[in-house]
């Protein structure tokens, strides 16, 4: 009989294969979840996501004693899981919420992010993106170029700070500094080397905090780097705080985000949550960071809440040829990892976790490429078996489209057996629902 300590932590916490061999989330049986609401869906462990937050929070909390470090803020870079009910979940646990867009903005804002614990960053925001940060009273602004300081100045000069409507004086910002600190990871989500396009260079840093303390409507309040999103090293961290401590004193110091998450069973393990913050911490001391008036950030969103979310799909075909080939009800649609990193899942037959048959999980769409998980080991996949793929909580909703014209898929919320719905199927409609002619 199949026993729960076939589960690794890959699995959102408190996974479990039930006596009847079947993978439970949140304490909800999932073949039961996938009649209930159909496949492919998102099921996210509540209690996962809370205790993440959680972690990150006394971390911070634990560090700060030991370095002195009290003002210290987790802010979810919710581009990772952009779906309210996250947003929610993690503005009552007490995060901040870093948006990249005027959606992401209005997703925070609506899921109950008060204004002024948001950071908007971004490479290319627009003159309406700004305007309306500064009318909403978001928290800090990270100015990513000089174009934008422009910009920006322009704004506070033709509206004020707080733009039409709002009630500073002045708008707090960041700058975004490219510190030239590469970590191990996929060249697509590098973002600290010099050759990047975000942020100003070590460089240009200097000018462009003349430029902007010289602005009466902007209060520069600190820098922000973000070297990279998967990095499974710590050491990159360490070379990215005291890059950053050259640059000067500052009141605020966002060190962005980038903890890396474990997808398969057989990838080492990251450094826990506690090993990461206690190094960006005990580094942002060592070089002052840490005095006292001083306010460290951090940006996590794939830590926060990758290995939360599994995701379920429905084997439709299975054909040998070389290979054997077993397509399900999703793919690239609502995962799109593995087509633009190469990035690696494992999968199971939802009720028949001891597999040893190597197939090419493929998805439905009409790419070759679209293959979700390559020589997985499966339990003799047939039709209408639910297959399982853990560790899908970032990114994945995120990057979620309609190739093929396939429905978006539901996100449900399982906690303690209860499984509710946060986000309901797209339906065929909704592919039309922007038609004007
Ligand atoms: N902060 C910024 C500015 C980012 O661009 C990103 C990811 O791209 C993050 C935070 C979150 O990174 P991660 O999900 O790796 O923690």
């Amino acid at each position: 009989m199949a026993t729960e300590t076939m589960l690794s932590d890959v699995f959102p916490l408190g996974s479990r294969l039930n006596e009847a061999g079947r993978l439970e989330v949140g304490g909800c049986d999932t073949i039961e979840l996938a009649r209930e609401f159909g496949t492919p869906a998102y099921v996210v462990a509540e209690d996962d996501l809370r205790s993440r937050a959680r972690a990150f929070l006394d971390a911070g909390r634990q560090a700060g004693r030991q370095s002195g470090h009290e003002d210290f803020h987790v802010v979810f870079a919710s581009k990772a899981f952009p779906c309210t009910a996250v947003l929610a979940l993690f503005a009552q646990e007490g995060l901040w919420c870093d948006v990249a867009s005027g959606g992401e903005l209005h997703l925070a804002l609506n899921a109950g992010f008060a204004a002024e614990r948001i950071v908007l960053h971004g490479n290319a925001k627009s003159a309406v993106e700004l305007r309306t940060a500064l009318e909403r009273g978001v928290g800090l602004i990270a100015i990513d170029n000089f174009d934008e300081i422009d910009r920006l100045q322009r704004l506070v000069e033709s509206h004020g700070a707080g733009g039409a409507g709002g009630s500073s004086d002045v708008q707090r910002v960041l700058l975004r500094v490219t510190p030239d600190v590469r970590g191990e990871t996929h060249e697509k989500i590098s973002t600290g080397q010099a050759d990047s396009k975000f942020g100003f260079s070590v460089a240009d840093a200097a000018q462009a905090i003349e430029r902007v303390q010289a602005v009466d409507g902007l209060s520069l309040a600190g820098l922000h780097a973000h070297i990279g999103s998967q990095l499974l090293d710590l050491e990159p961290f360490r070379r990215e705080v005291a890059e950053l401590a050259k640059l000067g004193d500052f009141e605020v110091w966002d060190l962005g985000g980038g903890l890396g998450a474990r997808y398969t069973a057989d990838q080492p393990q990251p450094p826990s949550i506690e090993e990461y913050v206690s190094t960006l911490l005990a580094g942002a001391s060592a070089h002052g960071m840490g005095a006292p008036g001083r306010r460290l950030l951090i940006e996590p969103g794939r830590a926060l809440c990758a290995n939360a979310c599994v995701t379920l799909y429905t084997v439709e075909s299975v054909k040998q040829n070389v290979s054997r080939w077993v397509a399900v009800d999703g793919g690239m649609s609502d995962n799109l990892r593995p087509m633009m990193y190469g990035a690696r899942y494992e999968a199971h037959v939802a009720d028949r976790f001891d597999g040893d048959t190597r197939c090419e999980l493929a998805g439905k769409h009409c790419e070759s490429g679209d293959v979700i998980v390559r020589e997985a080991l499966l339990a003799d996949p047939r039709p209408g078996d639910v297959i399982v793929t853990p560790a899908t909580g970032a990114y994945g909703y995120a990057m979620a489209n309609n190739y093929n014209g396939v429905p978006r898929p539901p996100v449900i919320f399982c906690k303690d057996g209860d499984a509710r719905l946060a986000v309901r199927r797209e339906r065929f409609e909704e592919l039309t629902a922007r038609d004007v002619g």
